[in-house]
């Protein structure tokens, strides 16, 4: 069984039962966990806040945190191939994949080691006689809810972000997914984090998350998860009066103008939805096209799609597993609805013949003249599902792009550039892609959504900010 990771040691828990690990290519269990509860949690907070609080984390200065950083990501860097194939058995990953999310992780921490001693406060003019500055100081602790579509990537945007900033950080991974990030944190010990700066507590998100959630001596959550839990943790957080920082879901438009370079765009288009099969908050998932180039582009996407191939992780093809069961009961329930209703289904992928078949794998679907007020263009499928619609001019494509709850990425494919600014100063979202689209790509860039995908920015410099508090000194000196 694993243990949660507390003040650098492996420590089981007071629960006795476990929870188990499943390998999504085969479905069957390899692993089991520890189920943590509030009373790990405790133990946690306790472990972070003797870090934080005048312990060892709080009195390093930033260039010996960033050192320590630098050195996390070296070893990360190091293990890149044990850490790649955990997470390929544990999320089905293809090798590919898994592979990128460990290099990822590893740039994160590189990323963050060198921001460490950068995060410069400022003076500010005031009345004569008085200096005035304004310093950067961390929360304290952080709590990290992670949701298991990218574990590592996560893991490392987020605490990498919180611990360069000087937090103690308390992570609560998914439970379908943290074998990778228990590896972590032990090299994060082995490489010379002291104790308590780094905890990992294993376990339900409505047991060990809530708990994390609801703990007293937690100063700020970052939670990546659904729109629904959200909710949850900032009505959890608010009785705390604990600021939040929000990544939530999206339903991502990819917006093709009939001038675009479509060889360009559409192996770019396929990879944004297939990409981790679908299971990606930024996948671009509506594909919005200009009437005149609709059926051209339609049958392009529609060529590659069917040629893609689905398997196990460790065959490395083009699409790997779900995470679960219930996630591919979830995806067939949006293609059956689709087939029910007489939606045009363009074109399917094949899951290779060698799968398992208690494996679980759906195929990459393009459903054409999906109605942009329709359940699968307003809800997250969070599988390779691409649904197509046409519009007619940049109103009609802004009025599309913008008619679901969420804002979290969106692409414009054109030739146009004034066009290309217009739309994405038009679109409501975290980050706009013109000409390119980097789902989930991209350590440097701000990351984060408006609306029901979220609030507040993690990824690149400004995620500093939000993982501080600014202090304002003022001194009278006559
Ligand atoms: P989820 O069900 O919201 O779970 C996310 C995390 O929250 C998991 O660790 C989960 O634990 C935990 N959790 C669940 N209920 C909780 C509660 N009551 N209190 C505290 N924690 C709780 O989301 P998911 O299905 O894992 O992930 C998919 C969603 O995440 C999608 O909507 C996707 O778009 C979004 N996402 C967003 C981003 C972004 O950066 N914007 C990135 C990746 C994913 P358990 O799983 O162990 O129950
Ligand atoms: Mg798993």
């Amino acid at each position: 069984m694993t243990t949660h990771f507390i003040a650098n040691q492996r420590v089981s828990g007071t629960n006795e039962e476990t929870i188990p690990v499943l390998d999504p290519s085969d479905g069957q269990v390899f692993a089991h966990l520890a189920r943590g509860n509030a009373d790990d949690i405790r133990s946690a907070v306790k472990a972070a806040r003797s870090a934080a609080d005048g312990g060892a984390w709080s009195r390093l200065a930033p260039v010996e945190r960033g050192r320590l950083l630098m050195k996390l990501a070296n070893a990360i860097s190091a293990h890149h191939d044990e850490l790649a194939t955990l997470e390929m058995r544990d999320c089905g990953k293809p090798v590919k994949q898994a592979k990128a999310d460990a290099t990822a992780c590893a740039r994160y921490f590189e990323f963050y080691a060198g921001a460490c001693d950068k995060l410069h406060g400022e003076t500010i003019p005031y009345t004569p006689g008085f200096a005035v500055m304004s310093i950067y100081e961390p929360h304290g602790v952080t709590g990290h809810i992670i949701p298991w579509n990218y574990p590592m990537q996560i893991f490392g945007r987020s605490v990498g972000g919180a611990l360069a900033a000087g937090n103690a950080c308390v992570v609560k991974p998914a439970e379908d997914a943290c074998l990778s990030l228990l590896r972590i944190a032990e090299l994060a010990a082995d490489v010379g984090f002291p104790d308590g700066a780094l905890n990992i507590v294993t376990g339900y998100g409505h047991e060990a998350g809530q708990a994390l959630a609801d703990a007293e001596g937690i100063d700020h959550i970052s939670f990546t998860g659904s729109a629904r839990v959200g909710t949850i943790i900032a009505q959890s957080a608010a009785k705390r009066h604990v600021p939040v920082t929000l990544e939530l879901g999206g339903k991502s438009p990819q917006i093709v103008f009939a001038d675009a370079n479509l060889d360009d765009a559409i192996p770019t288009i396929i990879n944004a939805i297939v990409q981790n099969a679908g299971q990606t908050c930024s996948a671009g998932s509506r594909l919005l096209v200009q009437a005149s180039a609709y059926e051209r582009v339609l049958e392009l996407v529609g060529k590659r799609m069917s040629a893609l191939r689905v398997g196990a992780a460790k065959s490395d093809l083009d699409v790997g597993p779900l995470i679960r069961a219930t996630q591919l009961e979830r995806v067939n329930g949006f293609l059956n609805d689709a087939k029910k209703t007489g939606l045009r289904i363009v074109a399917e992928g094949s899951i290779a013949s060698d799968a398992p078949s208690t494996g679980f794998y759906a195929k990459p679907t393009l459903i054409a003249d999906v109605s942009p007020q329709s359940h699968l263009a307003q809800e997250e499928v969070f599988g390779p599902v691409l649904a197509a619609m046409p519009f007619d001019d940049e109103a009609d494509a802004i009025r599309i792009a913008n008619a679901t709850q969420y804002g979290l990425v969106a692409g414009v494919w054109t030739e146009n550039g004034g066009r290309a600014l217009r739309i994405a100063k038009a679109v409501k979202s975290g980050q706009v892609f013109i000409n390119n689209y980097g789902a989930g790509g991209g350590v440097e860039l701000p990351f984060g959504g408006v609306k029901s995908s979220g609030y507040g920015r993690e990824k690149g410099f400004e995620a500093l900010y939000g993982f501080s508090v600014m202090k304002t000194i003022v001194t009278r000196h006559g």
